[in-house]
C-alpha cells in the first residue's frame, strides 16, 4: 500500500473495506478536512492499476486548479514513486500527461466538475471529492451524476463520494449519506466502558455520543474564554460524564477498530443497534451503498485544546454578529459537523428535548397548575390535519399539552373514512371534537378542566384555503366566540422580514368565486420567520426562565423531531425534513399574542379572564355557560378592529 498506516487512520479501515467489498457500489463519505479520507479512495486505485481488474477511472474535483495541485501533490509521486504502477501506462501520445494516463487500456483521467465531465462517460470507478465545494449545479446531488453515468455497468460499478458537510442536511454529501449504510464509530469509555458514537449524527439520535466539551464563561473577555476552553477541553462521555483527555481520547479510536462486538472495523451500519454495556449488537442490513460519517474528535492528528479553541472562537464570533459564516465553516471542515441554526449555537436538538421528555413532569393531555391559559394551532393537508396544544404562564413559559394528527372520521358513528380536507367541508367538522372544544383536565384538581382559549387555523395551503375560510364562517355562526371575539382564528404564514403580528388583519368578504358574503372574516398574515426564530431561542432557555418550554410524558420522538425541520441559514429558512411542530408553536405563540395576557386592564388575581378560567365539571351540569362581565368582552371586540 501507498502512504498507508492504518493506526494513523483507523476509522479509515471500515470505509477502504467497503469498496474492496464486491457487494459494496457506492462509499458515501462525510468527513471533516484532513481526515486521510482521499486516501481510502487512492488506496483503492492503487490496487485496481496493480491487481486488477482494471475499468475506466474518473475522478472528479471541484475546479481545474484543484486537478492541477492534486495531480502535482499526489497522482504524480505515485507514479513515481512506483514503478510497478508506471510500467501499465501507456507511451503513445498523450497517453501518459499529468491529468490522464491509459493504464492496461484504461482511461484513468483527474477532471474539474463540469458538464464535459459528466457527458459522454462510463467510468467503472468515479470519485468525487469534496463535492459540497463544487458550483452548486453538481454540488447537491453528486449521486444523481453517478448514477447518470453509471447505469448501463450493472453490479460492476463502484464509485465514491466524500466531502465535508458545508450544503447542510438537505443537499450534497450529508443527503447521499442519508440513503446508506449510515455507519458511525462507536467508541468505548476507558473509565467506565460504556459504549457510545463519536458522532451519532441526526438519523442515530436515540444513540449516545461523545462530545467535545469545555468550560464557557460568556462573563470572560474574549482572550480568557478562549484560553479558557484550550485549558479545559475534554471529551465527555454520555455515561459517566467523565471528562477525557486527548490520550484517552486517542486510544479510544485505537481501540475500536479491535473491539469484540459485532460492530465493522468499529463502525455501527443500519439494522445494528448499541448496547450501552455489550457495545453494537446485530447484522447490518444489506446495502449497495456504505456511508461513513467521520467527525472531528476521531482525528488522531488533531489535538482538542485546539479545537475547543476554534469552537469557542467561532461562538464568540457569531455571539457578537450573528453572522454564522465562520462557525459553519469550523463545524463542517474541522468537525464534520452540520450548522443547524440555533440548535447548533443554542446546543438545543432534537435529542435534549428527548431527554427533557423522558424527565417530563406532567402527562400528556393533562394541563400544569401552573398554566394559565391554553392556545392551540392547526395545519391542515389534504388527507390529515396536523394540531397542537399549548399552555402558557405569563411569563411566556409553554407547556406542550398536545400534538395530535387525525386521518380518519368516524361516519354514522361506526364507520372509520379518511378525511379529505380538499374536497369535503364536512370532514373539516372533526375539527370540533379533536380540537376546538377539546377541554384538559387540571392536573391535582380533578374537577376542573381548562378551555382552549384561542385555534390558529393555517390558511395558507392554496388546496384548503377555501375550506378554511369556509369552516371559520360556520363557526362565527355558530357562536364560536368568547362574547363577540372569535376563538378561532385564520392565518396564512408569510416568509420575510415582518413582525409576528400584522398590524391589523385582512378582510375577507368574498367567497371562493368572488361572491360577497356574509359574515365577514379576518384573516391574519403572520411574520413565520420572526415566530420561528423565537421559537428555536425559547428552546434553548434554561429550564424554568421566562419563556422555556417544557414538554410531556410520552410524547413521540418524531413530533420533538420537527422542531428541526427547518434551519436559518443565510438570513433563510431552508426546509430539510417535516416541520409542523416548529409552525404549530409559532402559531400557537400569535394566539398567545391576540389575547394579549399582559394587558393592564386583566385583572389575574381578582377576576381571570373567561378565556383563562378552569370549567368545573360539576357546576358546568348546573349552569349552561360562565356568567361573565362585558368589559372583557368589549376589549376584545376592540382588540380585533
Ligand atoms: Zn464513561
Amino acid at each position: 500500500m501507498i502512504r498507508y498506516d492504518r493506526m494513523r487512520t483507523p476509522y479509515n479501515v471500515g470505509p477502504m473495506a467497503s469498496l474492496d467489498d464486491p457487494k459494496c457500489q457506492m462509499l458515501v463519505m462525510v468527513k471533516p478536512s484532513r481526515s486521510g479520507g482521499t486516501a481510502v479512495a487512492e488506496n483503492y486505485l492503487f490496487k485496481l492499476i496493480k491487481f486488477g481488474p482494471m475499468t475506466h477511472v474518473s475522478w472528479a474535483l471541484n475546479s481545474d486548479e484543484a486537478v492541477t495541485d492534486y495531480v502535482r501533490n499526489v497522482v504524480k509521486p505515485m507514479f513515481d514513486l512506483n514503478p510497478d504502477l508506471q510500467e501499465r501506462v501507456g507511451i503513445a501520445r498523450g497517453e501518459d500527461t499529468d491529468s490522464f494516463k491509459l493504464v492496461s487500456g484504461y482511461p484513468v483521467e483527474w477532471l474539474s466538475a463540469k458538464d464535459s465531465t459528466f457527458r459522454n462517460r462510463q467510468p467503472g470507478f468515479m470519485c468525487l471529492d469534496e463535492t459540497d465545494a463544487w458550483a452548486k449545479k453538481w454540488a447537491a446531488s453528486p449521486r444523481v451524476q453517478i448514477d447518470g453515468r453509471q447505469k448501463m455497468l450493472g453490479n460492476r460499478r463502484k464509485s465514491a463520494i466524500m466531502s465535508h458537510p458545508d450544503l447542510g442536511y438537505q443537499s450534497g454529501v450529508a443527503a447521499a449519506f442519508e440513503d446508506t449504510s449510515r455507519g458511525i464509530y462507536v467508541m468505548t469509555c476507558p473509565e467506565c466502558l460504556g459504549h457510545a458514537a463519536a458522532y451519532a449524527t441526526k438519523y442515530w439520535d436515540e444513540i449516545p455520543q461523545f462530545k467535545l466539551s469545555w468550560t464557557r464563561n460568556e462573563e470572560l473577555p474574549p482572550d480568557e474564554r478562549v484560553k479558557l476552553a484550550e485549558k479545559t477541553a475534554a471529551v465527555a462521555c454520555p455515561h459517566c460524564g467523565a471528562a477525557l483527555d486527548d490520550k484517552q481520547r486517542r486510544d479510544m479510536v485505537d481501540a475500536a477498530l479491535t473491539r469484540n462486538d459485532a460492530s465493522r472495523d468499529g463502525w455501527m451500519h443500519r439494522g445494528q443497534r448499541l448496547d450501552p454495556e455489550a457495545g453494537v449488537v446485530g447484522e447490518p442490513d444489506a446495502h449497495i451503498a456504505h456511508g461513513y460519517w467521520v467527525h472531528g474528535i476521531m482525528l488522531k492528528t488533531q489535538d482538542i485544546a485546539k479545537l475547543a479553541r476554534d469552537y469557542e472562537q467561532a461562538l464568540i464570533k457569531f455571539e457578537r454578529t450573528r453572522d454564522a459564516a465562520q462557525l459553519k465553516e469550523f463545524l463542517s471542515k474541522q468537525l464534520g459537523e452540520i450548522f443547524e441554526g440555533s440548535a447548533t449555537t443554542g446546543g438545543i436538538s432534537a435529542r435534549i428535548l428527548k431527554e427533557r421528555v423522558a424527565e417530563a413532569a406532567y402527562d400528556r393531555g393533562f394541563c400544569p397548575r401552573e398554566v394559565s391559559f391554553i392556545t392551540a394551532a392547526i395545519d391542515p393537508g389534504r388527507r390529515k390535519f396536523d394540531a397542537a396544544f399549548w399552555g402558557w404562564d405569563l411569563q411566556g413559559r409553554s407547556w406542550l399539552i398536545d400534538r395530535v394528527t387525525e386521518r380518519q372520521r368516524l361516519h354514522d358513528g361506526q364507520q372509520w373514512r379518511d378525511i379529505d380536507l380538499y374536497g369535503r367541508i364536512d370532514d373539516w367538522d372533526i375539527l370540533w371534537s379533536k380540537v376546538l372544544n377539546r377541554t384538559f383536565p387540571i392536573v391535582g384538581k380533578p374537577d376542573l378542566v381548562m378551555p382552549v382559549a384561542v385555534t390558529m387555523l393555517d390558511s395558507s395551503d392554496g388546496n384548503a384555503t377555501w375550506k378554511a375560510r369556509e369552516f371559520a364562517r360556520r363557526a362565527m355562526l355558530g357562536g364560536y366566540a368568547w362574547g363577540g371575539w372569535q376563538r378561532l382564528k385564520l392565518i396564512k404564514g408569510q416568509a420575510g422580514k415582518r413582525p409576528a403580528l400584522p398590524e391589523a388583519p385582512t378582510r375577507i368578504d368574498k367567497d371562493e368565486r368572488g361572491q360577497q358574503v356574509e359574515p365577514v372574516l379576518m384573516e391574519y398574515r403572520l411574520g413565520v420567520d420572526a415566530l420561528k426564530a423565537q421559537t428555536l431561542e425559547r428552546l434553548a432557555t434554561a429550564d424554568g426562565e421566562p419563556g422555556c418550554c417544557r414538554f410531556p410524558r410520552e410524547i413521540e420522538p418524531h413530533y420533538l423531531e420537527e422542531y428541526f425541520g427547518e434551519t436559518l441559514i443565510d438570513g433563510k429558512w431552508v426546509r430539510s425534513g417535516p416541520n409542523e411542530t416548529l409552525d404549530l408553536h409559532g402559531y400557537a405563540e400569535a394566539g398567545r399574542q391576540l389575547l394579549a395576557p399582559d394587558r393592564a386592564e386583566i385583572d389575574w388575581k381578582n377576576s381571570r379572564p373567561v378565556w383563562a378560567t378552569p370549567i368545573s365539571l360539576s357546576k358546568q351540569a348546573e349552569e349552561a355557560a360562565p356568567a361573565e362581565g362585558p368589559s372583557i368582552f368589549d376589549a376584545f371586540a376592540a382588540l380585533n378592529n
